[in-house]
């Protein structure tokens, strides 16, 4: 007779319940696993979860770093909407530490990412690939996001002369 194998057990410890309850917000980091997570960071390699924003807009956060991955046109679609930069749930301290590792490769097609700043707001940087999006890291979609809002109310101030 086989022995019981620990992960195949269908009751579920009671511990494990609570740890879930209590890390609602804070999800488990997880080791990249190809049957549950469509993207690998690229940065610090643990699996990424899709998260849905308003059913029609799927992005990409990962479970170890929180860094964003954002497909072409996700990021300006996430920015539009009201309260998109609650998606961006890593603390923007560590988000900076990642901001140093540099040489990343696109988790869609492996080629090197392009280190790009944004024209409107060029402290922040971000990886891009020309084919597939781009890699925020936590935090950085935040700022992405506010600074933009500033931006836009500065400018109607200027406009209403
Ligand atoms: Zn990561
Ligand atoms: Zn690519």
């Amino acid at each position: 007779m086989l022995p019981p194998a620990l992960d195949s057990s269908p009751i579920r410890p009671k511990g494990a319940i609570i740890v879930a309850i209590n890390s609602n917000k804070w999800e488990k980091q997880m080791e990249f696993d190809p049957e549950v997570h469509v993207i690998k960071c690229p940065k610090c390699g643990h699996g990424m979860d899709e998260i849905s924003y308003g059913g029609n807009l799927l992005i990409d956060r990962c479970t170890g770093c929180q860094g964003m991955w954002f497909d072409h046109g996700e990021a300006d679609l996430l920015k539009k909407k009201w309260m998109g930069d609650a998606l961006d749930i890593g603390e923007a301290r560590e988000g900076k530490d990642w901001d140093t590792v540099e040489d990343i490769a696109c988790p869609r097609c492996g080629k090197d990412m392009k280190k790009a700043s944004d024209p409107d707001q060029p402290h922040i940087w971000y990886e891009t690939c020309e084919e597939h999006g781009m890699f925020m890291d936590a935090g950085e979609f935040t700022d992405y996001k506010h600074e933009t809002l500033a931006d836009w109310f500065r400018s109607l101030i200027k406009g209403s002369r």
